[in-house]
């Protein structure tokens, strides 16, 4: 089978070495690896990573660090995505648990409209932040992804009218609602991810795509599905995201 990590952090693996990491998931089958970027410290070696063709950088300011962010910085986002054609636009956009929402709006904004006049997908981070969300949805460029899913099932069918793909880590395994949820999302918008090193099965270790099976197995049980089919269908899915339709 074979599998694409829409979403981890390759530049913040602290115990395990990433290319160690990188090198035994390809074993298994891992193809594509989508290395998000969250500040514009971490950039150049998101964009190292990518020299990698498996890895596909993307460039954005996470909502957690828009606090951070410098003056000109859009202008340096733009540069950079349009130095990598290959890359896509994030890990951007709104967490109500953090300060600054105000702020974490406008930054997103910013991210929304460069995916839109780049044509390049868009990776958004999205907790507690509903109506916010639901608001800015049907200006989300064509092709944008929630990642790692983890709300409630109405919170899905906004989302997916507006044409989003969801993306799911092991954190949808500890939702209570997470069969529904799985079944309510249409097959062809479904991608899966790690958002490694984070989201570890225990607290300190660090979470790699060699979990990737595994969630792809719990999955496929909770859609009664073949794990292969499912596999391959995620698959198409993932590439769509990443280079449109061909
Ligand atoms: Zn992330």
């Amino acid at each position: 089978m074979n599998f694409s990590d829409m979403h981890i952090h390759l530049q913040d693996y602290k115990i395990n070495c990433a290319t160690d990491i990188i090198n035994a998931a390809v074993k298994i089958g891992v193809n594509r690896f989508v290395c998000a970027a969250t500040s514009e410290k971490d950039w150049q070696a998101v964009k190292d990573f990518a020299l990698n063709k498996r890895i596909i950088p993307a460039f954005g300011i996470h909502p957690w660090y828009v606090g951070d962010v410098e003056q000109g910085w859009e202008q340096r986002l733009k540069n950079i995505l349009e130095q990598n054609p290959q890359a896509l636009v994030g890990e951007c956009g709104l967490d109500g648990l953090k300060p600054d929402f105000e702020l974490q709006k406008e930054v997103f904004d910013v991210h929304c409209r460069l995916a839109i006049e780049l044509q390049r997908p868009l990776i958004v981070h999205a907790v507690k932040a509903v109506d916010a969300l639901n608001c800015v949805l049907p200006d989300m460029p064509p092709r944008f992804m929630i990642h790692s899913f983890n709300g409630r099932s109405e919170h899905l069918r906004p989302i997916v009218q507006n044409g989003g793909y969801v993306s799911f880590s092991a954190s949808i395994l500890k939702n209570r609602e997470g069969q529904k949820i799985i079944q309510n999302i249409p097959a062809d918008r479904l991608l899966l991810e790690t958002d490694g090193p984070y989201q570890g099965p225990i607290k300190g270790e660090e979470q790699t795509p060699m979990f990737l099976p595994e969630l792809l197995a719990q999955i496929a049980k909770w859609k009664n599905q073949e794990e292969e089919e499912l596999s391959a269908q995620i698959e198409v899915n993932a590439k769509e995201f990443i280079y449109g339709k061909q």
